[in-house]
Protein backbone atom coordinates (compact mmCIF):
# COMPACT_ATOMS: atom_id res chain seq x y z
CA UNK A 1 0.00 0.00 0.00
CA UNK A 2 1.89 3.18 -1.20
CA UNK A 3 0.55 6.45 0.18
CA UNK A 4 1.07 9.97 -1.53
CA UNK A 5 0.26 13.59 -0.01
CA UNK A 6 -1.14 16.13 -2.14
CA UNK A 7 -0.36 19.26 -0.39
CA UNK A 8 0.14 22.80 -0.40
CA UNK A 9 -0.86 25.00 1.88
CA UNK A 10 -2.77 27.70 -0.54
CA UNK A 11 -5.97 27.17 -1.28
CA UNK A 12 -7.30 27.06 -5.06
CA UNK A 13 -3.93 25.34 -6.02
CA UNK A 14 -6.24 21.99 -7.77
CA UNK A 15 -5.50 19.66 -4.58
CA UNK A 16 -8.81 18.03 -4.52
CA UNK A 17 -9.13 18.32 -8.17
CA UNK A 18 -5.88 16.12 -8.89
CA UNK A 19 -7.22 14.13 -5.97
CA UNK A 20 -9.96 13.24 -7.54
CA UNK A 21 -8.91 12.57 -11.15
CA UNK A 22 -5.15 10.85 -10.63
CA UNK A 23 -7.42 8.46 -8.33
CA UNK A 24 -9.93 7.98 -10.74
CA UNK A 25 -7.56 7.22 -13.00
CA UNK A 26 -5.65 4.85 -11.34
CA UNK A 27 -9.01 3.39 -10.50
CA UNK A 28 -9.54 2.82 -14.26
CA UNK A 29 -6.21 1.44 -14.48
CA UNK A 30 -6.86 -1.45 -12.57
CA UNK A 31 -5.32 -0.36 -9.12
CA UNK A 32 -7.70 -0.56 -5.82
CA UNK A 33 -7.52 3.39 -4.78
CA UNK A 34 -8.30 5.04 -2.03
CA UNK A 35 -9.03 8.50 -1.95
CA UNK A 36 -8.73 10.87 1.98
CA UNK A 37 -10.64 13.76 2.56
CA UNK A 38 -8.27 15.68 5.24
CA UNK A 39 -9.68 19.38 4.50
CA UNK A 40 -12.54 20.55 6.88
CA UNK A 41 -14.29 22.27 3.88
CA UNK A 42 -14.84 18.49 2.50
CA UNK A 43 -14.81 19.80 -1.21
CA UNK A 44 -13.58 16.44 -2.12
CA UNK A 45 -16.47 14.31 -0.34
CA UNK A 46 -19.15 16.85 -1.73
CA UNK A 47 -17.85 16.46 -4.94
CA UNK A 48 -18.35 12.50 -4.62
CA UNK A 49 -21.37 13.28 -3.23
CA UNK A 50 -20.48 11.18 -0.20
CA UNK A 51 -19.99 14.03 2.82
CA UNK A 52 -21.60 12.05 5.91
CA UNK A 53 -23.77 13.54 8.44
CA UNK A 54 -22.69 15.13 11.28
CA UNK A 55 -21.59 12.92 13.69
CA UNK A 56 -22.08 10.01 11.15
CA UNK A 57 -18.16 8.06 10.74
CA UNK A 58 -15.99 10.42 8.86
CA UNK A 59 -12.44 11.39 9.04
CA UNK A 60 -13.36 13.20 11.82
CA UNK A 61 -14.32 10.03 14.22
CA UNK A 62 -11.44 8.17 12.54
CA UNK A 63 -8.74 10.78 14.33
CA UNK A 64 -11.00 10.79 17.53
CA UNK A 65 -10.44 7.19 17.62
CA UNK A 66 -13.97 5.91 17.12
CA UNK A 67 -13.96 4.71 13.77
CA UNK A 68 -11.15 2.80 11.48
CA UNK A 69 -10.81 2.94 7.98
CA UNK A 70 -12.22 -0.47 7.43
CA UNK A 71 -15.72 1.30 8.63
CA UNK A 72 -15.35 4.38 6.55
CA UNK A 73 -14.71 3.41 3.26
CA UNK A 74 -17.27 3.96 1.13
CA UNK A 75 -17.30 3.29 -3.12
CA UNK A 76 -17.49 5.65 -5.59
CA UNK A 77 -19.30 5.40 -9.11
CA UNK A 78 -15.90 4.17 -10.67
CA UNK A 79 -15.03 0.80 -9.80
CA UNK A 80 -12.04 0.21 -7.88
CA UNK A 81 -12.06 4.17 -6.29
CA UNK A 82 -13.37 4.47 -2.85
CA UNK A 83 -13.37 7.41 -0.47
CA UNK A 84 -12.60 8.13 3.13
CA UNK A 85 -15.04 11.00 3.13
CA UNK A 86 -15.17 14.06 5.98
CA UNK A 87 -17.15 16.33 7.13
CA UNK A 88 -17.29 20.24 8.83
CA UNK A 89 -17.27 18.05 11.98
CA UNK A 90 -13.25 18.21 10.86
CA UNK A 91 -12.75 21.59 11.73
CA UNK A 92 -12.67 21.43 15.19
CA UNK A 93 -10.27 18.59 14.96
CA UNK A 94 -6.87 20.90 14.98
CA UNK A 95 -7.40 22.37 18.35
CA UNK A 96 -9.33 19.16 20.01
CA UNK A 97 -6.19 17.32 19.21
CA UNK A 98 -3.98 19.84 20.50
CA UNK A 99 -3.00 18.13 23.67
CA UNK A 100 -3.52 14.51 22.64
CA UNK A 101 0.02 12.63 22.98
CA UNK A 102 2.08 12.18 19.31
CA UNK A 103 -1.29 13.61 17.47
CA UNK A 104 0.87 13.82 14.16
CA UNK A 105 1.11 9.93 14.07
CA UNK A 106 -3.04 9.41 14.28
CA UNK A 107 -3.59 9.03 10.65
CA UNK A 108 -0.75 6.93 10.00
CA UNK A 109 -1.37 4.07 13.08
CA UNK A 110 -5.12 4.18 11.29
CA UNK A 111 -3.78 3.52 7.83
CA UNK A 112 -1.36 0.66 9.24
CA UNK A 113 -3.79 -1.07 10.08
CA UNK A 114 -5.97 -0.51 6.83
CA UNK A 115 -2.47 -1.68 4.95
CA UNK A 116 -2.88 -5.47 7.55
CA UNK A 117 -6.48 -5.38 6.64
CA UNK A 118 -7.91 -7.39 3.77
CA UNK A 119 -9.77 -4.68 1.77
CA UNK A 120 -6.06 -2.52 1.87
CA UNK A 121 -6.01 -0.48 -1.13
CA UNK A 122 -2.95 -0.05 -3.42
CA UNK A 123 -2.76 3.40 -3.41
CA UNK A 124 -4.37 5.97 -0.56
CA UNK A 125 -3.96 9.47 -1.87
CA UNK A 126 -4.26 12.03 0.78
CA UNK A 127 -6.36 15.22 -0.01
CA UNK A 128 -4.36 17.97 2.31
CA UNK A 129 -6.47 21.27 3.54
CA UNK A 130 -4.84 24.50 2.65
CA UNK A 131 -2.51 24.29 6.03
CA UNK A 132 0.50 23.33 7.77
CA UNK A 133 -1.13 22.48 10.81
CA UNK A 134 -1.73 18.99 12.41
CA UNK A 135 -3.94 17.55 9.76
CA UNK A 136 -1.29 18.39 6.80
CA UNK A 137 1.44 17.23 9.62
CA UNK A 138 -0.60 13.63 9.66
CA UNK A 139 -0.87 13.39 6.26
CA UNK A 140 3.16 13.83 5.59
CA UNK A 141 4.31 11.55 8.91
CA UNK A 142 1.67 8.47 7.58
CA UNK A 143 2.90 9.34 3.19
CA UNK A 144 5.56 7.60 1.67
CA UNK A 145 5.53 10.28 -1.51
CA UNK A 146 4.33 13.92 -1.38
CA UNK A 147 3.25 15.77 -4.79
CA UNK A 148 2.50 19.44 -4.66
CA UNK A 149 0.45 20.97 -7.08
CA UNK A 150 0.98 24.21 -8.61
CA UNK A 151 -0.54 27.19 -10.51
CA UNK A 152 1.61 28.39 -13.44
CA UNK A 153 1.28 32.31 -11.68
CA UNK A 154 3.64 34.72 -10.52
CA UNK A 155 3.43 33.50 -7.21
CA UNK A 156 3.62 29.70 -7.59
CA UNK A 157 7.10 29.76 -5.96
CA UNK A 158 5.91 31.38 -2.68
CA UNK A 159 5.03 29.40 -0.22
CA UNK A 160 7.21 26.67 -1.02
CA UNK A 161 9.92 27.50 0.21
CA UNK A 162 8.29 27.13 4.22
CA UNK A 163 6.61 23.79 2.54
CA UNK A 164 10.02 22.56 2.02
CA UNK A 165 11.55 23.41 5.16
CA UNK A 166 8.46 21.63 6.83
CA UNK A 167 8.99 18.71 4.36
CA UNK A 168 12.62 18.18 5.58
CA UNK A 169 11.70 18.64 9.31
CA UNK A 170 8.94 15.94 9.28
CA UNK A 171 11.32 13.45 7.22
CA UNK A 172 14.27 13.92 9.89
CA UNK A 173 12.40 13.77 12.39
CA UNK A 174 9.22 11.88 12.17
CA UNK A 175 8.69 9.77 8.53
CA UNK A 176 12.74 9.18 7.43
CA UNK A 177 11.28 7.82 3.92
CA UNK A 178 9.23 10.51 3.09
CA UNK A 179 10.18 11.62 -0.89
CA UNK A 180 9.00 14.69 -2.79
CA UNK A 181 7.87 12.63 -5.69
CA UNK A 182 6.27 15.61 -8.28
CA UNK A 183 4.85 18.69 -8.85
CA UNK A 184 2.16 19.11 -10.52
CA UNK A 185 1.12 22.32 -12.82
CA UNK A 186 -2.30 22.48 -12.70
CA UNK A 187 -4.48 25.54 -14.65
CA UNK A 188 -2.01 25.90 -17.30
CA UNK A 189 -2.54 28.46 -20.01
CA UNK A 190 -0.35 27.51 -23.10
CA UNK A 191 -1.18 30.98 -24.61
CA UNK A 192 -0.12 32.52 -21.36
CA UNK A 193 3.83 33.78 -21.42
CA UNK A 194 3.41 34.19 -18.04
CA UNK A 195 2.11 30.19 -17.81
CA UNK A 196 5.10 29.11 -19.77
CA UNK A 197 8.16 31.86 -18.43
CA UNK A 198 6.54 30.40 -14.55
CA UNK A 199 6.77 26.78 -16.08
CA UNK A 200 10.06 27.65 -17.44
CA UNK A 201 11.56 29.05 -14.49
CA UNK A 202 10.16 25.80 -12.03
CA UNK A 203 11.42 23.28 -14.49
CA UNK A 204 15.37 25.31 -13.90
CA UNK A 205 14.04 25.11 -10.02
CA UNK A 206 13.40 21.75 -9.68
CA UNK A 207 14.15 19.60 -12.95
CA UNK A 208 12.27 16.36 -13.85
CA UNK A 209 10.47 16.33 -10.39
CA UNK A 210 8.21 18.70 -12.64
CA UNK A 211 5.69 16.21 -14.08
CA UNK A 212 6.13 16.48 -18.09
CA UNK A 213 2.31 17.03 -18.53
CA UNK A 214 0.82 20.17 -16.99
CA UNK A 215 -2.77 20.10 -16.91
CA UNK A 216 -4.64 22.62 -18.59
CA UNK A 217 -7.10 25.33 -17.92
CA UNK A 218 -10.29 23.31 -18.48
CA UNK A 219 -13.88 24.07 -17.56
CA UNK A 220 -15.30 20.76 -17.75
CA UNK A 221 -13.30 20.29 -14.67
CA UNK A 222 -14.60 23.02 -12.40
CA UNK A 223 -18.36 21.11 -13.72
CA UNK A 224 -17.35 17.53 -13.27
CA UNK A 225 -17.48 17.97 -9.23
CA UNK A 226 -20.99 19.52 -9.54
CA UNK A 227 -22.66 16.52 -10.99
CA UNK A 228 -20.86 14.31 -8.57
CA UNK A 229 -18.46 13.18 -11.17
CA UNK A 230 -14.67 12.71 -12.07
CA UNK A 231 -13.37 14.10 -15.42
CA UNK A 232 -13.26 10.29 -16.73
CA UNK A 233 -17.33 10.48 -16.32
CA UNK A 234 -18.15 13.74 -16.97
CA UNK A 235 -15.66 14.56 -20.06
CA UNK A 236 -13.86 11.14 -21.25
CA UNK A 237 -12.80 12.81 -24.33
CA UNK A 238 -11.78 16.06 -23.11
CA UNK A 239 -8.13 17.11 -22.73
CA UNK A 240 -7.95 17.14 -19.34
CA UNK A 241 -8.92 13.64 -19.34
CA UNK A 242 -6.39 12.77 -21.49
CA UNK A 243 -3.97 14.56 -19.25
CA UNK A 244 -5.07 13.64 -15.83
CA UNK A 245 -4.13 10.08 -17.46
CA UNK A 246 -0.79 10.70 -18.57
CA UNK A 247 0.12 11.80 -14.70
CA UNK A 248 -1.40 8.98 -13.28
CA UNK A 249 0.82 6.89 -15.62
CA UNK A 250 3.93 8.78 -14.83
CA UNK A 251 2.70 8.70 -10.92
CA UNK A 252 2.57 4.85 -10.90
CA UNK A 253 5.86 4.85 -12.56
CA UNK A 254 7.62 7.34 -9.74
CA UNK A 255 5.95 5.09 -7.33
CA UNK A 256 6.88 2.17 -8.84
CA UNK A 257 3.15 0.79 -8.79
CA UNK A 258 2.77 -2.48 -10.34
CA UNK A 259 2.18 -2.25 -13.74
CA UNK A 260 1.06 -5.53 -15.23
CA UNK A 261 -2.58 -4.49 -15.06
CA UNK A 262 -4.49 -3.49 -18.15
CA UNK A 263 -3.49 0.24 -19.40
CA UNK A 264 -6.24 2.24 -19.85
CA UNK A 265 -8.85 2.18 -22.04
CA UNK A 266 -7.24 4.86 -24.38
CA UNK A 267 -10.89 4.96 -26.55
CA UNK A 268 -12.05 6.46 -23.52
CA UNK A 269 -9.43 9.24 -22.82
CA UNK A 270 -7.87 10.98 -26.41
P1 LIG B 1 -7.51 23.13 -3.88
O1 LIG B 1 -7.98 21.79 -3.48
O2 LIG B 1 -6.03 23.25 -3.96
O3 LIG B 1 -8.12 24.23 -3.07
P2 LIG B 1 -9.21 22.75 -6.21
O4 LIG B 1 -8.80 21.47 -6.83
O5 LIG B 1 -10.44 22.73 -5.35
O6 LIG B 1 -7.99 23.38 -5.40
O7 LIG B 1 -9.36 23.81 -7.38
C1 LIG B 1 -9.82 25.13 -7.11
C2 LIG B 1 -10.91 25.49 -8.12
O8 LIG B 1 -10.38 25.53 -9.43
C3 LIG B 1 -12.05 24.50 -8.13
O9 LIG B 1 -13.25 25.20 -8.35
C4 LIG B 1 -11.71 23.60 -9.32
O10 LIG B 1 -12.88 23.04 -9.90
C5 LIG B 1 -11.04 24.57 -10.27
N1 LIG B 1 -10.01 23.95 -11.11
C6 LIG B 1 -9.00 23.13 -10.71
N2 LIG B 1 -8.22 22.79 -11.74
C7 LIG B 1 -8.73 23.41 -12.84
C8 LIG B 1 -8.36 23.46 -14.23
N3 LIG B 1 -7.29 22.82 -14.73
N4 LIG B 1 -9.13 24.20 -15.07
C9 LIG B 1 -10.20 24.88 -14.60
N5 LIG B 1 -10.60 24.88 -13.31
C10 LIG B 1 -9.88 24.15 -12.43
MG1 LIG C 1 -9.10 21.21 -1.81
Amino acid sequence: MHIVSIINQKGGVGKTTSVANIGAALAIAGHKVLLVDLDPQAHLSISFDRMPEPGDPSVYTMLMNQNTFVDLMQPTQTDGLFIAPTNLDLTGAESELAAEIGREGILHLALHKLSKSDVAPDVVLLDCPPSLGTLSLNALVASDSVIVPLQAEFFALQGMAQLLDVLERVKQRLNPKLELIGILIGMFSKQRNLSREVLQELENHFGELVFPTQIRVNVRLAEAPSHGQTIFEYAPESTAAKQFAEIAIELAKRIRLDTNEPALPSANIV
